[in-house]
């Protein structure tokens, strides 16, 4: 089997897990975060850089690459991985949710979405169908079922339809998929904060036996209470013997309280949109190095990172930088973000093996 997970240790306090999930292109040592190279690539950050940061499994999106610069230019290209010069795991996400939340929607019904591009306005037809073959075309290790999203304020009875769509789309998504020995198709779970929705998409997911689930449609504007109690529903009602995906989510507090109900995986775009913005993420708090305090503060961002950044340079040449607006002072932010986040899952990893999580992270669970 090209595709497994293997859980090493489970906490025995909370249902958080170690495990390893092995691809075709290397493991994935979970818990993990997962850095988001939308268009094939981490923006500002050279694979070198993403392995020295102990980045394992990366995103790249379906939509966008379908758009730029087309998913026939990356096949033939030899495939993602070989396209960006990225030889471990790459998950592509299906398209779903920047569908539904980027484009000039045009149509939606039972056979797909008919939207507008918003790169040169041409209507474009996305169907579970036509979503599965980009991404076998794109090659990625992971490939993610085409959802329907709805919105965070649609009601119960627009959730429990396009919880119920998003399920059918699943199974014509299966039917499609051409190389399953390849890659692995994770299903996702919708249902938004609908407990009872969320246990009815789990149960007919779980039916199909698929190689991994995520969970969507969290944090997608709802308050963070409610984030926290639909993982804490929905993960333990997933498979124990499969990856779990916790799709969108990427701070700190949100990841422990996941990792807490058993999620495995992260990905977020925080690290790379905060370095673009001045924004690093130290020992869980993020600071705005423009700030004057750091002007003459001629420490690392953080003494304890290995990363390139904190090695080499202070925040004063950091503030220096991004006051300046000099581009490398964003690339050495967000290479300490992605570096940080991966760590902190790391370390996250430590504690649960040592059965140690509740004692090193449990003050995360209280924190509001
Ligand atoms: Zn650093």
């Amino acid at each position: 089997m090209a595709f497994s997970y293997y859980i090493q240790a489970n906490c025995s306090h909370t249902k958080a897990r170690a495990g390893i999930f092995t691809t075709p292109h290397g493991t994935v040592e979970t818990p993990r975060f997962m850095p988001v190279g939308t268009l094939a690539t981490v923006k500002g950050i050279t694979p070198r850089q993403l392995k020295d940061a102990a980045a394992q499994m990366i995103l790249a999106n379906t939509y966008h690459l379908h758009l730029q610069p087309g998913e026939d230019i990356v096949e033939s290209a030899g495939g993602l991985h070989k396209f960006m010069a990225w030889e471990q795991p790459i998950l592509t996400d299906s398209g779903g949710f920047q569908v539904f939340s980027l484009s000039e929607l045009r149509k939606i019904s039972e056979e797909g979405v008919t939207f507008r591009s918003p790169r040169d306005g041409r209507i474009i037809n996305m169907t579970p169908e036509h979503s599965i073959k980009i991404q076998n075309a794109l090659g990625a290790d992971v490939i993610m079922a085409f959802d329907e999203c709805p919105p965070a304020d649609a009601s119960k009875a627009e959730v429990a339809a396009a919880t119920e769509r998003t399920y059918r789309w699943l199974k014509r998504c299966i039917s499609a998929h051409q190389k399953p020995e390849k890659q692995a198709l994770f299903g996702i779970v919708q249902g938004g904060i609908y407990l009872d929705l969320r246990s009815q998409s789990v149960a007919d997911l779980v039916a199909l036996d698929l190689p991994g689930y995520a969970i969507g449609g969290v944090s997608v504007g709802e308050k963070p209470e409610l984030i926290n109690a639909t993982v804490q529903h929905t993960a333990p009602l997933l498979p124990a013997d499969k990856p779990r995906y916790l799709m969108g989510v990427g701070t700190y507090r949100e990841m422990v309280q996941a990792i807490a109900s058993g999620v495995d995986l992260f990905d977020c775009v925080i690290p790379t949109r905060f370095g673009r913005h001045g924004t690093a993420l130290v020992n869980g708090e993020r600071i705005n190095i423009k700030n004057a305090q750091y002007k003459r503060d001629y420490k690392p961002l953080d003494e304890t990172c290995p990363c390139y950044a904190c090695q080499n340079f202070s925040r004063s040449y950091l503030n220096h930088l991004v006051k300046s607006r000099e581009m490398l002072g964003y690339i050495l932010l967000s290479l300490h973000n992605i570096t940080e986040l991966i760590r902190f899952t790391q370390k996250i990893r430590t504690a649960i093996l040592k059965d140690n999580f509740m004692v090193e992270f449990g003050n995360w669970l209280s924190k509001s």
